[in-house]
């Protein structure tokens, strides 16, 4: 029998298991604790268990735990760069920033990702398989304890794609948020889509209070499908109504992430089409000039071009930030500490 994996369980869950061999409900609190709180990582540490309860568990499930394998860490800011091996060897990336707000993680979703974006290095070996909410659970755990700091910030905008890893994803937000647990207030979480409609009209239902980011990237639809071919399932003016309603349901303001790439998505008449598509929502965009990655040709626009972009959707009153880039020293691209490790496992670097 595949033993259970008690780090993605909800602590209802966990109390149900624990009398279904045959002890007490209130041993679930006690385990939930060392397992969210102090983040253990074995039943040996859970010093206020019984040897023959220690054993039974070790029997009947198990701790979900991934292992540092690499961590760079920027001289510039502060940043870091966690490469994690999975139980089964899989690798995934996760990052630390500190901001003056607190200290946010970025989560990885899924080892490698399907959706195929152009300018994305996760996307160029494809979908290895989903994570489970204990696996994107624990690169916070791991990041918290590493750095010795209190995370209050989450993410989810590493390798992956969480709408096409739903039910684990949604599992992860609970937990995460879980008073009993890490606590982390659902308004500091972000999740980022490339645009799943049936997903963001699923998560609009759920009761969340968690920012929905859409990776928008082009005002119109067939620029928009030549940079992600979900694009051609879901059609920019259906994502952009499903936005609307993910608004009109939580009350949460959406955010409209837009890489900016020279002579592709960056021209005035780009500006002026994203701020009529947007017009009226209430929401904000964030701009993130491309980070070049070695396999694809895009090329992050000048300072100067940057700014007049924001400029010229500012004056059409639209919501606009730049994202200061981190960690510019360390494998900046999404997906690329990752890639890079699998790239010289494989020889090729
Ligand atoms: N699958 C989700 C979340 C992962 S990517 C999504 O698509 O939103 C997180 C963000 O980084 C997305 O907005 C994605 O489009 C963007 N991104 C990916 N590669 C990038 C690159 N090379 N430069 C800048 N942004 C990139």
């Amino acid at each position: 029998m595949e033993r259970k994996d008690i780090k993605s369980l909800y602590n209802k869950e966990l109390e149900e298991f624990l009398v279904s061999l045959g002890e007490k409900p209130f041993r679930a609190r006690q385990i939930y604790a060392w397992l969210h709180v102090k983040h253990a990582v074995s039943f040996e540490e859970m010093t206020d268990l019984s040897k023959q309860l220690k054993e039974k568990l070790t029997n009947a499930c198990r701790i979900t735990v991934l292992k540092q394998e690499r961590m760079q860490r920027s001289k510039i800011d502060g940043t870091r760069k966690y490469l994690f091996a999975l139980e089964d060897g899989n690798m995934v990336e996760s990052v630390w920033m500190r901001y003056r707000h607190g200290n946010s993680v970025c989560v990885s979703s899924q080892a490698g990702c399907r959706m195929g974006c152009r300018f994305c290095a996760s996307a160029l070996g494809g979908l290895v398989r989903n994570l489970t909410a204990g696996e994107m659970l624990e690169q916070v755990y791991r990041i918290q304890e590493d750095t010795g700091e209190r995370v209050s910030h989450v993410v989810v905008m590493g390798t992956g794609e969480p709408l096409d890893n739903y039910d684990n994803f949604l599992r992860f937000v609970r937990l995460l948020s879980d008073e009993k647990g890490m606590n982390i207030s659902q308004r500091n979480i972000t999740a980022s889509t490339c645009g799943i409609v049936p997903g963001i009209r699923r998560l609009a239902e759920e009761g969340l209070q968690i920012t929905l980011a859409l990776s928008l990237h082009a005002p119109a639809q067939e620029k928009r499908l030549s940079l992600m071919p979900v694009a051609g399932k879901y059609g920019l003016q259906e994502v952009i109504e499903a936005c609307r309603d993910y608004f009109a349901s939580t009350g949460r303001r959406i955010t409209f992430e837009y890489s900016l790439m020279g002579g592709i998505n960056d021209s005035r008449e780009d500006a002026r089409q994203l701020a009529r598509l947007i017009q009226g929502m209430n929401c904000h965009v964030n701009l993130i000039p491309v980070n070049p990655v070695d396999e694809r040709d895009y090329a992050q626009p000048s300072p100067q071009q940057v700014s007049n972009f924001k400029n010229n959707l500012e004056k059409y009153g639209i919501n606009v930030t730049i994202r200061r880039e981190m960690g510019r020293d360390i494998d900046g691209a999404c997906g690329q500490l990752r890639k890079r490790y699998l790239d010289r496992e494989a020889g090729i670097l």
